[in-house]
């Protein structure tokens, strides 16, 4: 059976409710999707779970959508943040579409020393993440951090969550999976890798631990996507 169209609706979500949703997801559903009124659905958002839902009527500002039995319970999800030194545009967007079909829970631009200047869309950002938690069938949408220097990131970083730190060319431990639920994080460096005395800084923390990702030097965007593969290799589906 093809797959449902997946919408993050956030509003409290219960059956038999009627809820409209917004003039982008009725574009989508009515112009793009070519959906008509008695088509199901599945909607979903952190607070209420997933649940079944049809269409009521269709017109170009909004969808209105009759909710029908829930499919899922909210479940805990992965404490996972990827940090990460913005490179080309359509190579970040790749990272958060990618980062948000493995599990992230937040998204955080780090600015480093060789990291080259980029503008970074909110707005857009935040549409591929929604999109890609829709389409893998998570229940949350990782938050999108502003961008914020090494220096502050370090000082801003809570001590009780561990800051994987990928270093290639250092005589690092390979990283391995963790308890995805435990708070952690990793931490990707810019198309010119971090600077000596960057790495140096960040070793003097007792929440960060170096890691190799293997022998090859791998683009950013890959060893995040690489990184994130095989931190939460050990998610169970919820
Ligand atoms: N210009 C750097 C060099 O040639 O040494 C390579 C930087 S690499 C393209 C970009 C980032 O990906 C690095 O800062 C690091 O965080 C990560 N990375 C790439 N390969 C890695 C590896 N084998 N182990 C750990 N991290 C890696």
């Amino acid at each position: 059976m093809a797959s449902l169209i997946r919408l993050h609706l956030p509003l409290p979500l219960s059956p038999g409710a009627t809820l409209a949703t917004s003039e982008a997801q009725a574009h989508y559903l009515g112009a793009v999707m070519r959906r008509r009124a008695g088509d199901r659905l599945l909607v979903f958002n952190v607070e209420s779970g997933e649940f079944a839902a049809s269409i009521d009527r269709l017109d170009r500002r909004s969808v209105h959508l009759v909710i029908g039995e829930r499919t899922r319970a909210p479940a805990p999800e992965p404490d996972c943040w990827l940090c990460f030194a913005p490179i080309r545009r359509d190579m970040t967007e790749l990272v958060v579409e990618k980062a948000t079909e493995l599990g992230v829970s937040r998204l955080v631009p780090v600015l480093t020393a060789r990291t080259q200047p980029a503008r970074l869309r909110a707005d857009r950002l935040a549409a591929i993440a929604t999109e890609a938690a829709e389409q893998s069938e998570r229940l949350t949408i990782p938050a999108i951090a502003e961008p914020l220097p090494l220096a502050g990131f370090l000082a801003a970083f809570p001590p009780s969550r561990r800051l994987f730190v990928a270093a290639e060319r250092r005589h690092a431990a390979p990283l391995s999976p963790v308890d995805p639920l435990q708070p952690h994080a990793l931490l990707v460096g810019p198309e010119g890798g971090f600077a000596p005395e960057e790495l140096d800084a960040m070793a003097r923390h007792a929440f960060v631990s170096s890691v190799t990702l293997g022998p090859r030097i791998l683009r950013a965007e890959t060893a995040a996507i690489a990184g994130l593969a095989r931190l939460l290799a050990g998610s169970a589906p919820s």
